[in-house]
This record gives C-alpha cells, structure tokens and sequence, in this order.
C-alpha cells in the first residue's frame, strides 16, 4: 500500500503545509530559472520592446519644454509645428512597441501555462490510489487553476517591473536631472518614507492571499458536491444544510477578499499625498525661478512632465512586492504539485507479468488501508483457469479489498498474490493490467459517445468489433433504440442510461479488452427481472473461458460459479460449490437465506425459507 503522504489528513480536504513565507527569493529565482530562462530570446524582444516605450515616453516629455520654448520665448509657429510632428512620431512607436510586448508577454505566459497544466495532470497520473484517498478532487481543481496561471502571471510581472515600469522610471529620471538637478533632489526626498511603509504591508498579504485559496477550494469542494449529489441533496432535503456549507466558504473569501484589498491598497493614500507633496514643492521652487529668476519655462514644464510621467511607473515598481507576494502563493501550490514524488510512477521499469494459464493465487495475504485496521488477515485461495470463482459475503468484509489487490491499486502487507506462480508485486503494475478486464461496482462513463466509451477497452478498435461486442453484452438492442444509436453522447456520469444499461456498457468495454483475467464487482442495484437476465447473459459471455473473480450478489451469479468463497472479516470463512455449501448448512446457508429474502424484497422469517 502507498501510505498518503503530506503528513495526516486534515479532513478540510485543502490542507497545504505552507509555512515557509521566508521562500520567496527562492521561489522567485527558481521560477526564473525553470521557466523564464529556457525563454530568453523572447523575454530579450520584449525588454527591448519595453525600452522603445520607456524611450519613447522620457523624448516626448523632453520635447515638452522644447515646444513651450519655442511657443512663448522663441514665439515660432513652424517650430512648435515640427515638434508636435516628432512628438506624433514618438507616439506611434510607443504604441507599436507597446503592442509588439503586451502580445508577446501573452504567448510566452500561455506557453508556460500549458506546460504547467501538463507537468501537473501528468503527476497526478503518476501517483497511486492512496493520494487521491486522501484529498477531495476540488482541490486539485483549484491547484490546477491557481498554479499554473501564478507562474506566469509572477513572471509577466517581474519582467513588466524590471522591463517597462524600470526604464520608464529611469528614463523619466534622466530627463528630470537634465533639466534642473536641483529640483530633482527636491522632488526625491519623498522616496524613502514611501519605501519603509511598502515594506511592513507585504507579510500580510501572504497570509491573507492563503486563505483566500483555502476558502477558494472549499467553495469548489462544496459547489462538485452538490452538482454531484444533486438527487440526494434533494431527496433528504439538504438545501439548507448544503447553502450554509457554501455560505461559510464563501464569506471567508468574501472577507479576505476585502482584507486583501485594503492592505493592498492601504500604500494608496500614502503615495497619492506624498506624491502631491512632491509636486507642490517643485512647483513652488519652480515658480520661483521662472517668475522672480526669469528663467525660460520651458525646463520647468519638461520637468513637470517628466515628473508626472515617471509617478505612474514608480508607484507600480512600489508596489510589485505587494503584488509578487500574493502571487507566490499559487506559484508555491505549484512547486508542491511538482516536486512530489510520485508514489506509482507510470513506468516502474519492472519484468512484465508472463501470462501462460491466468491462475491467480493468494497465499497468506494481510492487508489493512490503515495500520493497526487490518481488513484482509492471511486469506489463502485460488482462482483456478477458466473458472468463475465468487465472493460472497456481508459488506464491509473485505471483497472489494482483495480486487483492489490484485490490481495492484495497494500492495498487502504480508503475504503474496502470485499469477501463474508469479509474486505480482515484483510486476509492472501496466502490464498486469492489460491483462485484466475490471468492471467495478460504480460504473464510471466518461464524457464522449457511447461508442467511445466501449472502445475504451482497445483503443483503436473497429466499429464491427464494437458492434460486435455490444452484442455480446446485450446492449446493442437497446443502443440502436437511441436515435443517435452508438453516436448517443453519455454525460458526466451516464445520467440517461439505467443502472443495467450502463454495466451492460462496462461489460461490453471488458469484452472488447478481451483480456485472460475478469474482475467483476456486481452492482447491488436491484435490477428489473428482465435486465438481470440481461445483465446475467452478458455477464456469462464475458467470463467464458477465462478467469473470473467476481464479487457476487445476485443469486443467478452465486449459483453458476464454479467455487464460492464465503469472506468474512477479511478471511475465507466457507468455500465450494453451492449445493455442497447448502448441505453442509454453515455461514453459507445463512448468508443464503438472507439473500432469498432480500431478493423476495420482504423478510422472509428463517424458518419459512430454511
Ligand atoms: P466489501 O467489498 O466486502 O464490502 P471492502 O473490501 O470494500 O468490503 O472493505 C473492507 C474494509 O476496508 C471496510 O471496513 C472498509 O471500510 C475498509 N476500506 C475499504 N476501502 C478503503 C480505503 N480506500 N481506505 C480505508 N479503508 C477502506
Ligand atoms: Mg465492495
């Protein structure tokens, strides 16, 4: 078995042991490492590209002072004419360069956006059954979501940062010192008070942004339960009970969402004042030197521009380590997803199984999900070729258990499963599969056509041997009475189709695979007399020929099996053919009895059916 890792569940569903908030660096220089250096080349066009916006945007408030000194000193109209001309220019190549990066950025962060998706689609294919045990399938919803678009969504970021707004600011700065050093000086003093508060707000961002997540997954969690579950909700009345599940999730997003934005944009008053602070004390010293200096004014309205231009960018660079913060968190629910290590790699590199008679074996086998909860204890039997063993017994004992074995979803304990004198737990997990047909207990459809679904036992598969089989299973009849016969598309969960039709499916899908060895977890679903016989006709094509485990409950199915083997609390409490097990009057009889009654869908007092 592979033990769940990520330390012990929480029951939330959306536990994450993130705690390490001092990472950032780290996880900055890995994303670019990982994710922004393989792109390079691209990144250089679009920081060159930033620079032409940058450039641009200081020439034309450089320019400014040129044209008010040619308007009101030099009072020449061909002049200022030009200039508005160059200044139309300069424009035009902003707005090109401008474009050029902004789609450029666009493909870049689509691209590591895929490849986000695929690394973690792919991990989650290699990881085994006890991971996904453990965890609701909304989280891994909102992982996805929230991981792959953080990458590069932080990276854009830091490239904008570093790219656009940094040259804009730099650029924007040289023109201001060109013009009047002096009040350059003065407009900066600003600066460092800005810094300082920045600074403190960033830490609160990490935690809000967290729960934010959590409270966003729940929601999710919620939301797929409901929509799955939509008979029962309504059947046992559990609107309220599902609305104030909802509720909850929803006001801590709620609530942290406004948190959120007032921490993030409790920098806003500060700047916006000490921005204003900054221009009143260049207007007044600039004032001063134009009225009482005479000073032309050109210098001082480049100046002004160039100021004003320049606040905007600074203001963003301000404030990217608010922004980087809240982004990290995704980035980090990535790097999770990533870096774990699979715990059932897709290809293990082990022998093949070598299949010659398909006799399955189980000698001593113990088996427990959980330690100190053992469910199977040293059951032994065999699974002889071309024979229908069945399981029989009350639920809970321990039958899905030991199909789950065999298919290596978990590894017991103690104890071995052999096939054909194979220790299976030495084989490929892949090739002992292809060698089973497994039809579980709930039938799972995936979204497609009908067709599509049975062929997804051989891929590749002809429409005649899908017909084929489909006839086999005793579904073609009641395929073809669609009007889309096999083209009928199945839902999410094959909510048009009846529970006897949809294992008829299941069964036609296991016949197509034509694999040597037959898992078979009856349904309990109380089938129609009709589609039972259906049902139990399909079935019998199945497992002609073949070795068959069959987890069984319809009586039909106990009574044509070759062996029954009673499980009781995780061992072989009785075992042979019916009759011989009537006879010998012990749990068999009993558990016989107790299906006569359930059949006859009232209790039936022992003595009248003994
Ligand atoms: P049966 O099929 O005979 O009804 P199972 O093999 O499904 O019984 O279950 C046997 C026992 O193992 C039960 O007590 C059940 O609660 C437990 N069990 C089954 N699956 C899991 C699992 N994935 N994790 C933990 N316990 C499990
Ligand atoms: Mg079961």
């Amino acid at each position: 078995m592979s033990p769940p890792r990520g330390g012990p569940a929480t029951g939330s569903g959306t536990t994450s042991p993130m705690t390490d908030r001092d990472g950032a660096p780290a996880l900055l220089r890995r994303l670019l490492t990982e994710h922004a250096l393989p792109q390079w080349r691209r990144y250089a066009v679009v920081v060159t590209l930033m620079a032409v916006v940058a450039g641009s945007t200081a020439a034309s408030a450089y320019l400014l002072g040129n044209v008010i000194n040619e308007a009101y000193v030099d009072r020449s109209f061909a002049g200022v004419v030009a200039l508005a001309g160059v200044i139309v220019a300069l424009f035009a190549a902003k707005g090109a360069a401008n474009y050029g990066q902004a789609v450029m950025l666009a493909r870049i962060g689509a691209r590591i956006v895929a490849r986000n998706q695929r690394a973690m689609f792919d991990q989650l294919l290699n990881e085994g059954l006890g991971f996904f045990a453990t965890r609701h399938s909304a989280e891994f919803l909102a992982r996805l979501s929230a991981g792959a678009n953080s990458a590069s969504f932080t990276i854009n970021l830091l490239i904008t940062a570093a790219g656009r707004d940094f040259l804009s600011v730099v650029g924007l700065v040289i023109v201001m010192v060109l013009k009047d050093p002096v009040l350059s000086l003065v407009s900066l003093i600003v600066m460092p008070p800005a810094v300082l508060v920045l600074r403190k707000l960033v830490r609160r961002m990490h935690a809000i942004a967290l729960s934010q997540f959590t409270g966003g997954a729940q929601i999710m969690e919620t939301l797929q339960e409901t929509v799955q579950g939509i008979r029962i909700v309504k059947a046992f009345t559990l609107e309220e009970r599902m609305r104030a599940k909802f509720d909850a999730s929803v006001d801590i997003v709620e609530r942290e969402s406004v948190k959120m934005a007032r921490v993030a944009n409790r920098a806003s008053p500060l700047m916006e004042t000490l921005g204003g602070i900054a221009i009143a004390l260049a207007l007044i010293y600039g004032g001063y030197r134009v009225i009482i200096g005479g000073e032309t004014p050109g210098a001082f309205f480049a100046f002004i521009a160039a100021f004003l231009l320049a606040y905007e960018p600074a203001k963003r660079l301000a404030r990217l380590n608010i922004d980087l913060s809240a982004n990290l968190v995704g980035v980090r629910l990535l790097f999770e997803i990533i870096d774990s290590v699979p715990s059932e790699p897709i290809e293990d590199g082990l022998t093949p199984l070598a299949l010659t008679q398909a006799r399955v074996e189980f000698s001593n086998v113990s088996f427990a999900y959980r330690p100190g909860e053992p469910v199977l204890k040293a059951m032994s039997f065999v699974a002889e070729p071309s024979r229908m063993t069945a399981l029989v017994g009350q639920s809970g004992g321990g039958k899905s258990t030991v199909l789950n074995l065999i298919l290596r979803f978990y590894d017991p304990q103690a104890g071995r499963i052999m096939i054909d004198g194979q220790d299976i737990s030495a084989l490929s997990r892949r090739s002992l599969r292809r060698q089973i047909a497994y039809v579980g207990q709930d039938i799972q459809l995936f979204a497609g056509s009908i067709r599509d679904n049975i062929a997804f036992g051989r891929p590749g598969a002809s429409e005649a041997e899908v017909i084929a089989v489909a006839r086999a299973a005793h579904a073609h009849d009641f395929i073809s009475s669609f009007p889309k016969g096999y083209d009928s598309p199945v839902g999410e969960h094959g909510v048009q189709l009846s529970g006897g039709q949809r294992q008829r499916i299941a069964i036609a899908c296991a016949l197509i695979k034509n694999a040597p060895i037959i898992l078979l977890d009856e349904a309990t679903a109380a089938l129609d007399s009709e589609s039972e016989r259906h049902v139990q006709e399909a079935i019998a094509e199945l497992c002609k020929g073949r070795t068959t485990i069959v987890i069984a409950h319809r009586l039909s199915t106990i009574m044509h099996a070759d062996r029954i083997l009673v499980v009781e609390a995780g061992q072989i409490a009785e075992s042979g053919r019916h009759e011989e097990l009537l006879r010998r009057g012990g749990r068999y009889a009993s558990f016989y009895r107790l299906q006569l009654q359930h059949d006859a869908g009232y209790p039936v007092p022992a003595t009248a059916a003994g």
